[in-house]
């Protein structure tokens, strides 16, 4: 679709939306997220702070920025973060994560992170939000699209996802929107993987190793077997595109015993 088109199908989405109304369901959304991390709102939410966080993503005033986070281009969750930045470099240096699997303990070789909202670009918009649909979780490499979500932003899918909603309905055609990935982009996309082997003693161990000889970060890892002695391994492992993807998938393969590795859609 031509980019022209494109922008002003996105644009007559906005207009639709009552600012007003957005700009005061930004601010409810700001201050909530900030009570939620048990921050004082008022403190944090002041103009000069606001503007602070407008000049971050190019907004022109906060009403605007507001307006973006209440329609959803942009989620409450950003701004709060970038309003919050000085109390949060204090705190980060405290702050580890564990996590515990059935089988072993493993300690995650960097602590999770949120997805990153960029490394996606719908041409010619600015400021809207992108998101990973958690069900295919895409990585760049992958062939995506984008849907403009109710109140949500766009939605990126990998195409391939089963649960873009398709159909001919018009509404839902006028959704999908051409996205596509931004060169250069050095980030880490979390990816799901499921392993199935023989579980005998050090199994789980050698898959371990395979994925940190790869050079992978694992954030979450949970593993049981059953009576007959088959292992299934969930595994969130960070991921910088589907080159780097495919040789996990490799490296783990080649560990004895296992039967298979799949990318987990959901
Ligand atoms: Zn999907």
């Amino acid at each position: 679709m031509p980019s022209l088109l494109m922008r002003s199908k996105i644009k007559q989405w906005f207009k639709k939306e009552k600012r007003e109304e957005n700009v005061e369901k930004g601010r409810e959304a700001i201050e909530r997220e900030l009570k939620r991390a048990g921050i004082d709102a008022p403190l944090w939410m002041t103009d000069d702070k606001l503007m602070e966080a407008c000049k971050k993503f190019a907004f022109n005033d906060i009403d605007d920025m507001l307006s973006a986070v209440g329609f959803g281009g942009i989620t409450a969750a950003q701004i709060a973060t970038k309003l919050t930045e000085k109390l949060r470099k204090e705190q980060e240096e405290s702050s580890i994560t564990e996590l515990t699997s059935e089988v072993k303990e493993v300690k995650a070789a960097e602590e999770r992170k949120p997805r990153p909202t960029n490394g996606v670009v719908v041409k010619g918009i600015d400021n809207l939000l992108v998101r990973f649909a958690r069900c295919c979780n895409p990585v760049p490499g992958d062939d995506i699209i984008g849907y403009i979500t109710r109140g949500r932003g766009v939605s990126v899918h990998r195409s391939d996802c089963p649960n873009i909603p398709s159909g001919t309905d018009d509404e839902e055609a006028a959704r999908v929107i051409d996205v596509e990935w931004e060169h250069a982009i050095e980030a880490n996309y979390s990816v799901d993987i499921e392993i199935t082997g023989h579980d005998r003693r050090n199994f789980l161990n050698e898959v371990l190793q395979a994925v940190s000889e790869s050079k992978t970060n694992i954030s979450a890892v949970s593993g049981r077997s059953d009576k007959n002695k088959m292992a299934l391994v969930h595994m969130t492992i960070l991921i910088r595109n589907t080159d780097h993807l495919q040789s996990v998938v490799e490296k783990i393969k080649r560990v004895k015993d296992v039967y298979t590795v799949h990318r987990i859609m959901q």
